[in-house]
């Protein structure tokens, strides 16, 4: 009995590890085709990624190229054409406010070693030679000479504002015309304050901006005579508050009327030429900024000096359209020296 059973025990064992054997010998076949089919996947994906590599070092060789050569990335670099993502954003900004605090930070540094243009020293000797005559027309009838020297003094400052009022986009000669005319109707503020409109206009015609100027000159009359008693203000601060002036005139009014130097007045000659030297760290584009980049490294000794200075020296020589180079006595070491469209010398200034 005992051994009927151990035989039908070890059958029935031998039948068991039978179908397991067939069990794992069905795995194995799905095993392997899972691991062939993986193995498959994997040589494909391995190739997709391959080639992606191959094409992405390809790409990235490509941008370092251009950036490196400064190119521009849409240049064709072998086969791969490098363009940019998306389209580069335009970030408009103030472009003279990073430079003008730059400045400042440079001007309150002691230790950056201070900027100053080659050769200024023998332009500006230069520039005062043929400035000696003293014949151009700010000479004579620029704003430091159309006041009435027989006033009171207030009065005197006053004329000097409004005559830099008034030179503001005219000649010399036609400020000088209309100041004599305003002396003659009574230059004082009191007087200004109670002269019609038209009466005014009539008086200082053909300034430039005359009829903006009749409304500047009533309005900054009546401001004098309620805030400074009829004075002007003795400070950059409160003249530029004043309708119808500018840093220029605010800087030059200081200068004239006070005796007081507070910065350089830089009007369209002195503008020109400080650029036309070379005199700016970098081209500016208004007269304000070449006053705060020339005042960053002219000596203060010179501020009031050289207004009057390039004035006549742009009123007679360097002039806007036609400089006279050929008889400048910068000619040799101005870079802009010829540049320019030139008169032929053998016109008299
Ligand atoms: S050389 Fe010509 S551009 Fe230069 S400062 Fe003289 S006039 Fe002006």
């Amino acid at each position: 009995m005992l051994t009927r059973n151990m035989t039908k025990a070890v059958r029935t064992n031998t039948s068991a590890s039978s179908a397991k054997q067939q069990t794992a010998a069905v795995l194995k076949q799905k095993g392997q085709q899972i691991v062939k089919a993986e193995c498959d996947h994997d040589v494909i994906r391995s190739e997709i990624l391959g080639k992606q590599h191959h094409r992405s070092t390809k790409l990235k060789t490509a941008v370092s190229q251009a950036h490196q050569t400064q190119t521009r990335p849409t240049e064709e670099t072998g086969n791969i054409q490098v363009k940019p993502r998306r389209k580069s954003i335009k970030v408009e900004y103030d472009s003279t406010a990073g430079s003008r605090d730059k400045e400042l930070q440079d001007r309150n540094n002691p230790k950056k070693s201070r900027w100053e243009p080659q050769d200024w020293i023998k332009q500006l000797d230069n520039i005062r030679e043929m400035r000696k005559s003293k014949d151009a027309p700010v000479d004579q009838m620029g704003a430091g000479k159309c006041f009435d020297p027989r006033a009171a003094p207030q009065v005197i400052r006053y004329q000097v504002l409004i005559s830099l009022m008034l030179s503001s986009q005219t000649k010399d000669e036609v400020t000088a015309a209309a100041m004599k005319k305003l002396q003659a109707h009574g230059l004082s503020v009191e007087n200004i304050v109670q002269t019609e409109d038209k009466t005014l206009g009539e008086l200082i015609y053909p300034v430039g901006f005359w009829k903006s100027k009749v409304k500047y000159m009533k309005q900054c009359s009546e401001i004098l005579q309620q805030q400074y008693n009829g004075d002007i203000p003795d400070n950059v601060t409160d003249l530029v508050k004043l309708p119808g002036i500018g840093p220029k005139m605010a800087h030059l009014t200081m200068a004239i009327a006070w005796n007081t130097v507070s910065g350089i007045g830089v009007d369209t000659h002195v503008h020109r030429i400080a650029n036309r030297l070379r005199w700016m760290k970098r081209e500016t584009k208004t007269p304000e900024e070449t006053r705060v980049g020339l005042e960053d490294w002219l000596p203060r000794d010179l501020w009031s000096e050289i207004n009057w200075l390039l004035v006549g020296f742009g009123q007679q020589v360097c002039q806007p359209v036609y400089p006279r180079c050929s008889d400048c006595l910068n000619r040799d070491i101005c870079p802009s020296a010829n540049l320019q469209k030139t008169k032929s010398p053998s016109k008299g200034r």
